[in-house]
């Protein structure tokens, strides 16, 4: 056993885990919280050392019950041991302490009314155990913070339960057809991942299969078995993964049941949504998220509207009610492709879609389209200096920025403020309930 350390914790790091300090050296330990004494223990890695909390010894008022079993080696979230009030409380101090500088009016957090199974997008990755005598028994779940080691785990809190109950189904099916999971290492075996998308109005599920090889002999079975069993399943997907990679999605991919994609609906709204288009994790929070957005645009009916990194047009769809002309840009084809067809499906026509770089286009767009609201969503990097430098010239009065990281967004927002807009308002939004991350919409408006 190695030495153990009677340590207190000072304050939660952006990620949720706790801040130790211990020998002059700062720790990141998960699940302590801020005043508690604790033992760790320190784990020698590649990466360096850290260290692992063995026991609290004096909890927090703020600790509760953690129900999941496998909470200490899970990756997938690391807030379940903190009252889901002092959750909200740690996200908007987070936010407060990012944009200090800033001087900037922040509303009250978006809570989560529904804090567990909140998740209608979920990936399970498969492996194996050895257990005793030879024998193998196939696993699924999530990873493990910071590795590619899956936790078996079939009731996870924070996920849909009919996905949780679908993974089951399938672990029971590798079970009876001998399909063994894929393993990129020695490149044997089949299943890989599953990735399931629940629409949320109507309980409909979109279930992908990802192999690691393109052979999947017992395909059918599995199809038959599984829509069966679970007759909400509307579409199954083989998708084919045989890189080195991290990435879940291959690019080869057959519809073996349905049509390959789901519909969903979102404040007013039907969208279809293909299985590589990106679509919010939670689609509750997300259209009280588009609410707030929309209402912070303050769009009218003479508006023309650019929204940045638009997706499968979700916003620019609630956005066109409101506004004269919107233009969504979008760089993933599949997403365009939804978008368009998604203007079609709803009746919208004062709405254009573009595939592309948002900064490029708008760089070259930026004199003539004369935009009164630019909408940007990017991914969890931010946006770039192209594109901040094309809104600074397109100049329109308004910027809504959404956002998964407000790390990079602050980042972003010291850009344009250096650059002719005041930041007005910022307002959180609990997106990613019982993890660390926060989602936040910002507004800014032209000086002149
Ligand atoms: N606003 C949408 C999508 C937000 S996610 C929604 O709420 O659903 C971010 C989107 O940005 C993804 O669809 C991704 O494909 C897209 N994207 C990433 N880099 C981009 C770029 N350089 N230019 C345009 N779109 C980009």
């Amino acid at each position: 056993m190695s030495k153990q350390y009677t340590v207190r914790c000072k304050e939660l790091l952006p990620s949720g885990n706790g801040l130790v300090i211990f020998n002059n050296s700062k720790f990141e330990v998960a699940g302590v919280l801020p005043g508690e004494k604790c033992t760790i223990e320190l784990v020698y890695k590649k990466e360096g050392t850290g260290a692992r909390l063995v026991e609290i010894l004096e909890p927090s008022k703020d600790r509760v019950a953690v129900k999941c079993p496998v909470y200490d080696k899970c990756g997938g979230c690391n807030l379940q041991h903190m009252s889901y009030e002092a959750e909200l409380k740690f996200k908007s101090d987070k936010v407060k302490k990012l944009y200090q500088d800033l001087n900037v009016t922040q509303l009250p957090i978006i809570k989560n009314e529904n804090f567990e199974h909140y998740r209608n997008k979920i990936y399970a990755s498969f492996s194996f155990e050895k257990r005793g005598r030879g024998e193998i028994r196939q696993i699924a779940g999530m990873y493990e913070e910071n590795t590619r080691k899956v936790v078996n785990c079939s009731d996870c809190l924070i996920q849909n339960s009919v996905a949780n109950s679908i993974i089951k189904t399938i672990l029971d099916l590798m079970r009876l057809t001998g399909t063994r999971s894929y393993d990129p290492d020695t490149k044997t075996g089949v299943l890989r991942h599953a990735y399931i998308r629940v629409a949320e109005k109507t309980g409909k599920v979109m279930l992908v299969l990802v192999t690691g090889v393109p052979e999947f002999k017992d395909k059918s079975r599995f199809v038959q078995t599984l829509i069966k069993k679970h007759p909400c399943i509307e579409t199954i997907v083989h998708n084919i993964n045989p890189g080195k990679t991290g990435m879940i999605l291959g690019n080869k991919e057959n519809v073996i049941y349905g049509k390959g994609y789901i519909m969903d609906e979102l404040c007013g709204c039907t969208f279809k949504i293909s299985p590589k288009s990106f679509y919010q994790v939670n689609p509750r929070q997300t259209a009280k998220l588009y609410e707030a957005a929309v209402v912070l645009g303050d769009i009218s009916s003479t508006d023309t509207v650019i929204d940045a990194y638009s997706g499968i047009g979700t916003i620019s769809l609630i956005a066109a009610k409101k506004a004269g002309k919107v233009i969504g840009v979008e760089i993933n084809p599949d997403a365009v492709r939804d978008a368009k067809e998604n203007a079609e499906i709803n009746s919208i026509t004062n709405v254009e879609f573009l595939k592309g770089d948002a900064g490029e286009f708008l760089e070259k767009e930026a004199k003539t389209l004369n935009p009164d609201v630019i909408f940007m969503d990017p991914p969890r990097s931010g946006s770039d200096e192209k594109f901040l430098k094309a809104v600074c010239t397109a100049a329109p009065d308004r910027i809504v920025y959404i956002s998964c990281n407000p790390e990079t967004q602050v980042r972003d927002v010291k850009y344009l403020i250096e650059n002719g807009y005041a930041l007005k308002v910022i307002r959180p939004v609990d997106m990613f309930s019982r993890t660390g991350h926060v989602e936040t919409v910002v507004l800014l408006t032209r000086v002149n």
